[in-house]
């Protein structure tokens, strides 16, 4: 069976085609970067690096898109209402909203960079994309799409027909459900803004509709990702948040400019919800990476807690559920571990049908569930069921070479398996080599010594028939 996906579009998963052969385009929404991205915001774009991950697995070239927002995501993007979020805490930290995103968004990059997420091909910033928007909304005025009103602009959603069709909302409920008055300037409770002036708004463009303004959410998505990857995406993504209105709007906006489908699939990551409800200040349960590390906790850990459930299912976060991600990783550490002493071992038998066989399956259970909307859990199973082969003795060394190539390959997905030993520091090499010589002259007592001072430094010695081995605990 090959890939299929669940494509919220369709409400039901749907064999996976791209529209050029062998090639995937696919836009991420990326992070808004007025504070620190919280382990929420993670669990969405770690999906996306595992379904880019699975994609190459697959032979597909990606083209991997993510943009970063730096203007004129509004407070209250609902209602499209409220002041700008850069410029919220530009105010706050009393900075200029530049120095707030740069730096926030340099933060972003790091914190990818630690989770191990592979980088995309191009991470666009709104602010360097206005010309794209401009042409998009004068498009879209041309078209009838859009009108200008009080030195704004707005898209008429009364004449895009398939408005709704992502979400499943109807205009006349959205009408009829606006949390706030239309406001004079809108035909349509649910038309929503491309430009807004504002002379007050420190971040601003002087353009055509205008000599103080700023563009609207929805609009630098269409506009980066209609440059970067061009008029039709495969691919898709963002959070559970994002089907409305963002990606609702986007697919307003980007197929009426063109007059073709946007993207093919739409893909969405459910929301991480820690200690049974939803993330939030006031409950001091926003996390952050450092908030992980301070724990004691590995983000090795947390990428594996992160993406070992499936993306549509719910997940909650507790600190019990990044204990139990840590023990499991530990496991796939070690069968990493054994399955080098298999293939270095003098003893296992070079030529086990048996165990060739038990390692097709294992690689046919992992593919099977990851071709199954990206259902890692269902995919573990194989990788855990391995170590249980191993530690029965089951895989001779051609078996154990096997399986140590497909629990990279699989692991190239994942990214958590802590695969090439670390190079040890000069004083735990040099503890070791002394144990060793207390070990030759039979001073046992100093050899469980040195292996305790160890073990209190995190570093687990093994001994075996090839010498001494270590791993990290
Ligand atoms: P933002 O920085 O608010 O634009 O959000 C960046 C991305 O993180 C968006 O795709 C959101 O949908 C996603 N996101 C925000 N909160 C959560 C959460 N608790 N769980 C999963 N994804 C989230
Ligand atoms: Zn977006």
């Amino acid at each position: 069976m090959g890939l299929v996906l669940f494509n919220t579009l369709a409400r039901e998963k749907q064999p996976f085609t791209t529209l050029e052969e062998g090639v995937v385009r696919m836009y991420n929404c990326g992070p808004t970067v007025y504070n620190r991205q919280h382990i929420g915001n993670f669990r969405a774009f770690l999906f996306a690096d595992v379904l880019r991950r699975w994609l190459e697995y697959l032979g597909y070239e990606v083209r991997q898109v993510m943009n970063i927002t730096d203007v004129g995501h509004l407070l209250d993007e609902d209602a499209g209402e409220g002041e700008d979020r850069i410029e919220a805490q530009a105010r706050r930290e009393q900075l200029d909203p530049f120095e707030i995103s740069r730096g926030y968004a340099d933060t972003f990059f790091s914190d990818l960079e630690r989770l191990g997420v592979q980088p995309a091909l191009v991470y666009p910033r709104a602010t360097d994309h206005i010309d794209e928007m401009v042409e998009m909304i004068e498009g879209l005025l041309e078209k009838g799409y859009a009108y200008e009103s009080h030195g704004d602009v707005y898209y008429d959603v009364t004449k895009f027909e398939r408005y709704g069709r992502l979400s499943g909302n109807r205009l006349e409920d959205l009408e009829a459900g606006a949390r706030i008055a239309v406001r004079e300037e809108k035909r349509h409770a649910a038309d929503f803004a491309l430009w807004k002036s504002d002379p007050h708004h420190l971040m601003k463009w002087n353009t055509r509709f205008g000599p103080d303004g700023f563009p609207g959410w929805h609009i630098e998505c269409s506009a980066m990702a209609r440059k970067h990857l061009g008029d039709r995406l495969d691919i898709h993504t963002g959070g559970e948040d994002n089907v409305f209105p963002h990606h609702e709007c986007e697919i307003a906006q980007s197929e009426a400019f063109t007059g073709q489908p946007f993207a093919t699939f739409w893909l969405h990551t459910k929301f991480l919800q820690v200690d049974g409800g939803k993330m939030s200040k006031s409950l001091g349960n926003v996390y952050t990476l450092d908030d992980v590390e301070e724990r004691g906790f590995s983000i090795r850990a947390l990428r594996f807690a992160l993406v070992r459930g499936h993306y549509r299912q719910p997940l909650n976060f507790t600190w019990q559920v990044l204990a139990d991600a840590a023990s499991a990783l530990e496991s796939l550490d070690d069968l990493v571990l054994r399955l080098r002493r298999a293939v270095e071992g003098q003893g296992a038998a070079d030529d086990d049908a048996a165990g060739a066989a038990l390692v097709d399956e294992a690689r046919a259970t992992f593919e099977e569930g990851m071709n199954d909307d990206l259902n890692v859990s269902r995919a573990l199973p194989a990788l855990f069921g391995l170590r249980t082969h191993v530690l029965e003795g089951a895989l001779g060394r051609d078996a154990a070479r096997a399986a140590l190539e497909f629990v990279e390959r699989a692991n190239g997905v994942l990214g958590v398996v802590q695969l090439e030993p670390e190079d040890l520091d000069d004083d735990v090499e040099a503890s070791i080599r002394a144990r060793e010589e207390a070990r030759a002259r039979k001073d046992w007592a100093e050899a469980d010594r040195i292996r305790d001072e160890l073990l209190a430094a995190g570093i687990v010695l093994e001994d075996g028939p090839e010498g001494v081995t270590w791993r990290r605990k």
